[in-house]
């Protein structure tokens, strides 16, 4: 199992070395965010233990690029910082554990082996909606019989419609999660993107999955009448 530490505090770097080779990880650490992102990026780690707070980056900017870019290594989260808002950010990035420090490191070890048991496992399972299904692990999209050809960028924010599915979901939203920017009034590109995307997905369906949402965005319905 390789495991890469993304950490900037020196001691506290070596300290998570050592006891992960001790329980005979491989382990790479990197120690600051841009590193981090491009060793994540290079290498097929089995799990990303990376800090909130580093310089170049911040962990949530690696978490949500690496997402971005279809990583779904697991990430568990170090952080000093251990307000609920925090926590939610971080994992809403697309980290799949959080820990606050000081921890122990009993606690640490049994999140890693918690991770490292679970996998990628949001990949194993496609996710349906009607008879819309998205496969994560060969990136590919059907609706019903037919094979959808999407674009990285179509590919998640689709899949972002379908796990938020009969939600509401504003552009500021969309462009925070799909494009890890800020939402640009003056910019129309996600209203293109869903657009080109509608086309592709609801083109010669029996109903459409993707709505608009006069004054509020865009929300996937599952059913015809919603
Ligand atoms: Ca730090």
């Amino acid at each position: 199992m390789w495991i890469l530490v993304v950490e900037d505090e020196r001691k506290v770097a070596a300290f998570i070395r050592k006891g992960l080779e001790e329980e005979s990880y491989t382990v790479d650490v990197a120690c600051t965010g841009p590193d981090g992102e491009c060793l994540a990026q290079a290498n097929p780690y089995d799990l990303v233990v990376l800090d909130l707070m580093l310089p170049g980056k911040d962990g949530i900017e690696v978490c949500r690029s690496l997402r971005e870019r279809g990583s779904t290594v697991p990430i568990l989260m170090l952080t000093a910082r251990d307000t609920v808002e925090d926590k939610i950010e971080g994992l809403e990035s697309g980290a799949d554990d959080y820990l606050v420090k000081p921890f122990a490191f009993e606690e640490f070890l049994a999140r890693v082996r918690a991770l490292l048991r679970r996998g990628p496992a949001r990949d194993a399972v496609p996710l349906t909606v009607a008879d819309l299904r998205l496969d994560r692990s060969t990136r590919t999209a059907r609706r019903g019989d037919l094979e959808i050809s999407l674009t990285n960028r179509e590919f998640a924010l689709l899949e972002f419609f379908m796990r938020r599915k009969g939600q509401v979901l504003s552009r500021a939203v969309i462009a925070e999660h799909v494009w890890g920017i800020n939402f640009d009034s003056e910019s129309n590109v996600i209203d293109v993107t869903v657009c080109h995307l509608r086309g592709k997905v609801d083109r010669g369906a029996s109903f459409s999955l993707i709505r608009t949402i006069r004054g509020a965005g865009y929300m996937l319905c599952e059913r015809e009448d919603r």
